[in-house]
């Protein structure tokens, strides 16, 4: 057992070990990713902020440089949705990445192609639901509208109705309890149904019209505040999601609640830990990625063949390139699939199992294996890849946990581990604990985010 001293100075809780100069330090840190999630609400909006952080870092986009050296800081931005970040390294590239990677995509609500309709003298813009949601917890709270509409003409334009204090926000209405009887004996799945999750857009007819008045009034909105018309809703990405700003949370402001922290806490962090990097052994990468909420499919999602041909380049741009140092750059590498853990809640004990679960303060969680039903679908980490993970970690008095996603056969998840996994390169989960795990609002200990990064910035400092 470990003497008193030694519990003292390495706490399981890391609150315990912040000096008060260090507390000060993680509340900022802090304050600036709720800032972060606050403003950057898609995975497009994400990718445009990181992009230009980076450029303040000195990061140049990947097509814009003739030739790479060591020291050099590029980016590839992948339709705008989804980026990786090199930082090149002494080594020659064959000889491995270190890789932080996250996603940028959240669950919300995406308006269809062709969404509005008026009934009963309500504008209504009907929905498909992105990602696993518990559609019930949608209704009734206010909601923004982010995304862009392109024209045929090419034009992209920026909508964002209902985050300044000033905007109207949008909303999906909910049955009033005192009719809600025969609503309330059905199961929590269909209690409110997919199909219903319609956004009230508004309710002020136009004047002098006849049919659907109010639907163009809307229009007549939307056409002089954005100039697009309702035709152009075809080819467009528009977001339903939960307005307003992430805030602190318990009276003790140990914690933050906010929207899309899955996975943007671990996104943020990643760059962040890149950005404190202005030299390297091996190239360190930072990959943001979209889709991971649906199955990282598509040419945004890790599935897409986007990082293997970004490695391709970047070999091509150094002088190194042949398809065999392709594979063995990617082989090489080491990762951290960093994505966001079930955190411990006392109100739903029954579905953890407390030795193996992430709790709030403990630190950056790491699961060995993600998965259901006898971790199927999991990336399972090699222990002596994590061992060596473990000695960084200490070496750097990062405070950290292990854990799995609830109690065996509770359910489970997936992440993009095992897609890295099959470049045969030693990756494993990692990430910052949540509670309220795809509702609107989520939860994180602040002391979790900033233990993350620290992390991060170990994992590739020592690798
Ligand atoms: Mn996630
Ligand atoms: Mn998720």
């Amino acid at each position: 057992m470990a003497d008193k001293k030694e519990k003292k100075s390495n706490p399981k809780n890391a609150w315990l070990k912040y000096s008060a100069a260090k507390l000060k330090e993680v509340m900022a840190f802090t304050d600036e990713y709720k800032d972060f999630i606050s403003d950057n609400k898609t995975e497009r909006e994400c990718t445009s902020a990181v992009i230009k952080r980076a450029e303040s870092f000195g990061y140049k986009d990947f097509y814009s440089v003739k030739s790479l050296k060591a020291g050099d800081k590029v980016y590839f931005n992948i339709m705008g949705k989804a980026l990786a970040l090199f930082l090149i390294g002494e080594k020659p590239l064959e000889e491995g990445m270190k890789i932080l990677g996250a996603h940028i995509d959240s669950p919300r609500l995406d308006l269809k192609q062709n969404p509005l309709y008026e009934d009963s003298e309500i504008a209504l813009l009907d929905t498909h639901y992105y990602g696993g949601v518990k559609k019930y917890q949608w209704v009734a709270t206010p909601m923004a509208i982010h995304g862009i509409v392109v024209k045929k003409d090419g034009t992209a334009i920026t909508v964002t109705i209902g985050e300044k204090e000033s905007d109207p926000v949008v909303g999906i209405s909910d049955l009033l309890i005192h009719l809600a009887q025969d609503q309330l004996q059905k199961k929590g799945a269909t209690v409110v149904e997919g199909e219903d999750l319609n956004v009230t857009f508004g309710s002020m007819p136009l004047k002098d019209e006849d049919k659907d008045a109010v639907k163009a009034n809307v229009l007549a909105i939307l056409k002089k505040k954005y100039d697009f018309e309702e035709d152009d809703f075809a080819s467009a990405e528009l977001e339903i999601v939960p307005a307003g700003r992430a805030r602190g949370y318990g009276l003790d402001n140990s914690m933050i609640i906010g929207y899309g922290q899955d996975d943007r806490v671990c996104a943020y962090t990643s760059a962040k830990a890149l950005f404190e990097m202005t030299s390297i052994d091996r190239t360190a990468v930072c990959l943001l990625v979209d889709k991971e909420e649906i199955g990282s499919v598509g040419a945004t999602g890790m599935h897409s063949r986007f990082f293997e041909n970004a490695v391709a380049e970047v070999l091509d741009k150094l002088g190194q390139y042949s398809e065999l140092h392709v594979r063995r750059a990617l082989a090489n590498s080491v990762m951290l699939s960093s994505d966001v853990s079930a955190a411990f809640d006392p109100n739903y004990p029954s579905v953890f199992e407390k030795k193996n679960s992430a709790f709030f303060g403990r630190g950056l969680c790491f699961n060995k294996y993600t998965g259901s039903r006898g971790k199927s679908g999991s990336n399972d980490a090699s222990p002596e890849f994590y061992a060596k993970i473990r000695a960084a970690l200490d070496k750097n008095k990062v405070t950290y946990q292990t854990a799995e996603l609830g109690k065996v056969d509770a359910g489970g998840g997936g992440t993009i581990a095992y897609i890295m996994g099959n470049y045969a390169m030693n990756v494993i989960d990692s990430g910052v604990a949540v509670q309220n795990m795809h509702a609107p609002w989520e939860v994180t200990s602040r002391a979790d985010v900033y233990e993350a990064y620290k992390g991060y910035v170990a994992f590739l400092k020592e690798m």
